[in-house]
């Protein structure tokens, strides 16, 4: 537990959407931060509204870590099938850092992974002047397998 107040990272941004799921993300670090073990947390929001949470799970083998936004997917299809809108993350500090949470994009992996299962998903990025992109655009060429008979559709 850190001595000093971190920050959260929603307050800079306008959007009510975008701020609320901001605050989902921060609020979830926070409360469930442990050094090299979880730094960041995601909110995924989908189309009914609902917001699903995802914890970063780190690995002594790095190739084994989970990243946040795999888990809010996850989260996110136990319980439902709806079209998934926008995913936030935010990394929380270590405790040698700046006490500054800081939004962060998806990963290459991750962007591979929400692309495949939300081909429409935007990003909260760390500029509150500008905060959503559509993920595709982070990733203009993604991967195209012959594992799926279709690139997957939602409304
Ligand atoms: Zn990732």
């Amino acid at each position: 537990m850190r001595d000093e107040e971190v920050p959260n990272p929603a307050s800079g941004y306008t959007d009510p959407i975008v701020r609320d799921l901001v605050a989902a993300a921060f609020e979830t670090i926070r409360d469930r931060y442990v050094l090299a073990r979880h730094q960041i947390a995601a909110a995924v929001l989908d189309a009914d509204g609902r917001v699903h949470l995802g914890l970063h799970v780190d690995a002594m083998v790095g190739r084994a870590a989970v990243c946040a936004e795999a888990g809010a997917l996850s989260a996110a299809r136990l319980v439902t099938s709806a079209s998934l809108l926008a995913v936030a993350a935010v990394r929380f500090p270590k405790p040698t850092e700046p006490p500054l949470a800081r939004v962060v994009p998806p990963c290459g992996l991750c962007r591979e992974l929400l692309l495949d299962h939300a081909p429409h998903i935007s990003v909260v990025l760390p500029h509150p002047e500008d905060p959503l992109i559509p993920l595709a655009c982070l990733l203009p060429h993604k991967y195209v397998g012959t594992k799926w008979p279709a690139p997957l559709t939602q409304p």
